[in-house]
Order: structure tokens, then C-alpha cells, then sequence
């Protein structure tokens, strides 16, 4: 697999640090709020990743995790009269709830860094000790320009990052450059112990805590949004690789933006839509899959038009889905036809080529077109008369397989009650007929019609959609 390195700006092959095994790490949210769908975007691609190495056989380590102490938390914590735990507790709750209707993973390690507080306190305590980090009134400070290599992930040289650095106000640190690992608590604030008095920690420094608890002091992979890798990113290199003397990660991976009206959707310019409304809106499969419809490095739009869009492709997979459920029931005994093992034959290419997609730096949107070649392939077979169950078997075996991947699609039948009241339906209309009361069956049919459902009469049995 190749996999885009923002550190060196290339496609590299991918080659984890133990054969079979790798090490991930993805920034999460900051909870204080639903999150948009602009946040959605790492957290699906990232499980994307995740699921492929997977299926490619590769037993995946993944830390992704909560930033439940900052700034936005404590504010929202005030507005509300309540504690920064009781908000982020909140808020975390609410992203599984989205994060399951996405179909994104729980990650193997969910931490928090009010849980890591001993690791943090222990990795800025090394740096003060190396000389790379400074201690004023409380607060501890990264010395920038002792870290060696600042601003490679990000490529920019330290004296340009400096000529662009304004020096704020009352600040106590000895280069603008350099950046807050431990905060003094004001009062009110939330603290906690530290050889600096009452404290939290800054932001950047709890990836690099907890990269280096769960993971170890050198990771294969590293991802989030285009718009950590600087500072953020830049920030948890010098940490780490500070603090342990050694590489930080092996591949840097990020997303570009979500847009509304070409313009980042986030919370701070106020043109967001959170998961949970797109989700109400379009549903949630619809949100995934017009999500990993494209590279994750290709900017999108999010707008009605698209989201509509990914619904209807869904539905085309769906409708095959479906039409190879009822197949794999009532579909003709005996053995395949020419055309239907020919169609068989064929299916390991169709798998080929999806997976030349993927380690094509997870190109998911050729993926996709190459599960909808497949679609187009299985319903010219399923257009011919008595095709036979094992074909229905073999076929759906192979969509599914791929549509598992990338975690779109129903292969698993979605009954809701009315589905359960249609089927009881069906069933007495044809214990009618067996029964030649040809009064009661029609009866039944356009009792159903009446409410938009169509029954067809097939070989294989009765079939029936909504109008
Ligand atoms: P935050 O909670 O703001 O730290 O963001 C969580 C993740 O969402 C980070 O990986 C961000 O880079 C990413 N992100 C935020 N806004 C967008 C956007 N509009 N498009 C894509 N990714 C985003
Ligand atoms: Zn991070």
C-alpha cells in the first residue's frame, strides 16, 4: 500500500515498524459540542484506514482521543452553571451515539487527558530537564528554537515561522514562537498538582502523552485534519521527539476541508451542520457514503445537491443488495448457468482492482466506482430468467465483501414493523390462492397497493417494493 507522507510530500510504500502489526494515532474532538460534519470527515476516512489495514490482515493498534479540558470546555461549563466534566461527559456520549450511526469503529483506546494527566506532567517534566522547555509564573513553554527540525512536518523554516510571529501583549515567553505545554489555573479554573503549582495542560502536549503511553515512542501512522498539521502537529513532533530522542511518526496523513460555499466549515465561522442534522436530514449511510465517495485528500462541498446524490447511489447498491437476498431464497436450484460462472469468474478482478484502489493512498472514490462496475455487472446477470440461488449466494458474498470495507450499504436485511405487517400479508394472500379463494387475494393486493406497496408475481416467488 502507498500512503501519501505530508512529512515528505510523496506516496511511500507503506512499511509498519513490526511486520503484521500497526501503530495509529488520530487527534480527536475537543468535546463541548455535537460535532459537524466537517469533524466528520478524519473520523470516517481515519476508520476507513483502519478497517482496510484490517482487511488487508494487518492487526491495527488505534488511539484516537478526547480532549476534555480547554478553554471552550470551562466557557461552555460556566454558560451552563455546571462542571468542564459534566459538559465533556456530555459530549462524548453524543459523539458514540454519531459515531455508531456513521459505522465508525470504537477505536482501540479512547483516552481522555484528564485520565493522562501523570503521563503529561511526566514528558513536559523531561523537557524542562532537557533544557527544551522553560518555566514563567506558573505556565511552562516548549523552547522552540531549541528543538532542532521545527516546522519540517509543515515545511516551513523556523526563521520564516518567526518573522511571522507577533509578540502579544504581556508575554511572558522568551520567543513568540514558543508554545504553552502547561497553563498556571486561573481562579475558578479546574487544576491539577504539578511541580508548577495548580495547573492543566495545553493542548498540544496530551497527543504526545498519550501517542507515547498507548502506542510506544515511535508510531507508523499519525492522521487528522489539514488543518492540525500546523501548529498543532508541528507542536507534537518537537514534544515528542524532544522528550524521547527519537522519531516521533513514520507517515503523516491528512484530510483536506469539508466547505460550505467553498469557504472551511467550522464552529468558529458559524457555517456548520452537525452530524446529528445532516443525519436527520439524509441519514446517516447516506453522510458515510458521501464521505467516502472521495479521496480523502480532495477537497468536498458539502451542499443538498450531494448529499441527495450519495442517497441515490446508496439505494442502487441497496436495491442489488435486496434483489440478491430474494434470490439467495427463492432463486433456481441446480447448477450455474455459462453466463452466471462466467460472471463468478470474473468477481476476483472486480476484487483486484478495488484493492489497487485503496493502496493507491486509500483512493476510496475509485473504490467505490469499482464496487458500482460490480453492481452493473451483477444485475445484467440477475435480468436473465431462473437464475439460480448459488449465483445469488456467490454474488452477494463478493458485494458484500467489499461494501464491509468501506462500511456502506445493507447486505442485513432492515426490517421495520410495517416491513414484518407486508410480509404476514403476503404470506395469507398466498395461502389464499393455494386455497383458490381468488376473492381474498386480490382482495389483499389492493389492500397493499392502496397503501403504495406493488407485489410482482415472479418465478421465483412474490417480490414486492414500494411504489
Ligand atoms: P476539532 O474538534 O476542531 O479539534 O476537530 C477535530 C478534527 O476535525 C480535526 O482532525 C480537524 O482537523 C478536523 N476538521 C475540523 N474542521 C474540518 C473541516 N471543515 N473539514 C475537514 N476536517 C475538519
Ligand atoms: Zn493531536
Amino acid at each position: 500500500m502507498k500512503i501519501f507522507n505530508t512529512m515528505t510530500r510523496s506516496k511511500e510504500e507503506f512499511v509498519p515498524l513490526e511486520p503484521g502489526k500497526v501503530r495509529m494515532y488520530s487527534c480527536g474532538p475537543t468535546v463541548y459540542n455535537y460535532f459537524h460534519i466537517g469533524n466528520a470527515r478524519p473520523f470516517i476516512m481515519f476508520d476507513l484506514l483502519r478497517r482496510y489495514l484490517e482487511y488487508r490482515g494487518y492487526d491495527v493498534k488505534f488511539v484516537q482521543n478526547f480532549t476534555d479540558i480547554d478553554d471552550k470546555i470551562i466557557k461552555k461549563a460556566n454558560e451552563e452553571g455546571t462542571t468542564y466534566d459534566q459538559i465533556s461527559e456530555r459530549y462524548i456520549k453524543e459523539y458514540f451515539v454519531d459515531a455508531e450511526g456513521l459505522r465508525i469503529k470504537r477505536a482501540t483506546v479512547h483516552p481522555k487527558a484528564t485520565e493522562n494527566i501523570d503521563e503529561i506532567i511526566d514528558i513536559v517534566s523531561t523537557l524542562v530537564n532537557k533544557g527544551l522547555a522553560y518555566e514563567v509564573n506558573g505556565d511552562v513553554y516548549f523552547r522552540t528554537h531549541a528543538f532542532e527540525g521545527y516546522g519540517k512536518l509543515s515545511h516551513q523554516p523556523i526563521e520564516d515561522l518567526e518573522a511571522g510571529a507577533r509578540i502579544a501583549v504581556g508575554d511572558v515567553k522568551e520567543d513568540p514562537i514558543d508554545f504553552a505545554l502547561w497553563k498556571a489555573s486561573k481562579p475558578g479554573e479546574p487544576y491539577w498538582e504539578s511541580p508548577w503549582g495548580h495547573g492543566r495542560p495545553g493542548w498540544h502536549i496530551e497527543c504526545s502523552a498519550m501517542a507515547r503511553k498507548y502506542l510506544g515512542e515511535t508510531i507508523d501512522i499519525h492522521s487528522g485534519g489539514v488543518d492540525l498539521c500546523f501548529p498543532h502537529h508541528e507542536n507534537e513532533i518537537a514534544q515528542s521527539e524532544g522528550a524521547n530522542g527519537k522519531p516521533f511518526a513514520n507517515y503523516w496523513m491528512h484530510n483536506a476541508f469539508l466547505n460550505v460555499d467553498n469557504q472551511k466549515m467550522s464552529k468558529s465561522l458559524g457555517n456548520f451542520f452537525t452530524v446529528r442534522d445532516a443525519a436527520a436530514a439524509y441519514g446517516y449511510d447516506a453522510v458515510r457514503f458521501f464521505m467516502v465517495s472521495a479521496h480523502y485528500r480532495t477537497p468536498v462541498n458539502y451542499s443538498q445537491e450531494s448529499l441527495e446524490m450519495a442517497q441515490a447511489s446508496l439505494a442502487r447498491i441497496n436495491t442489488t443488495f435486496a434483489n440478491l437476498r430474494f434470490l439467495m431464497q427463492n432463486g433456481a436450484e441446480g447448477e450455474m448457468s455459462e453466463k452466471e460462472a462466467a460472471s463468478v469468474a470474473a468477481f476476483e478482478q472486480f476484487k483486484q482492482n478495488f484493492c489497487d484502489a485503496m493502496d493507491d493512498d486509500l483512493n476510496s472514490a475509485d473504490a467505490i466506482a469499482v464496487i458500482f462496475e460490480l453492481v452493473r455487472a451483477i444485475n445484467t446477470v440477475c435480468a436473465e430468467k431462473n437464475v439460480t440461488k448459488t449465483y445469488g449466494q456467490a454474488a452477494f458474498a463478493m458485494l458484500k465483501e467489499l461494501c464491509d470495507v468501506l462500511a456502506i450499504g445493507q447486505p442485513e436485511e432492515q426490517k421495520d414493523d410495517l416491513d414484518q405487517e407486508i410480509e404476514e400479508l403476503i404470506a395469507q394472500r398466498q395461502a389464499a390462492r393455494k386455497a383458490r379463494n381468488f376473492a381474498e387475494a386480490d382482495r389483499i393486493r389492493d389492500d397493499l397497493k392502496a397503501r403504495g406497496i406493488i407485489l410482482e408475481d415472479t418465478p421465483q416467488g412474490v417480490k414486492w417494493s414500494r411504489a
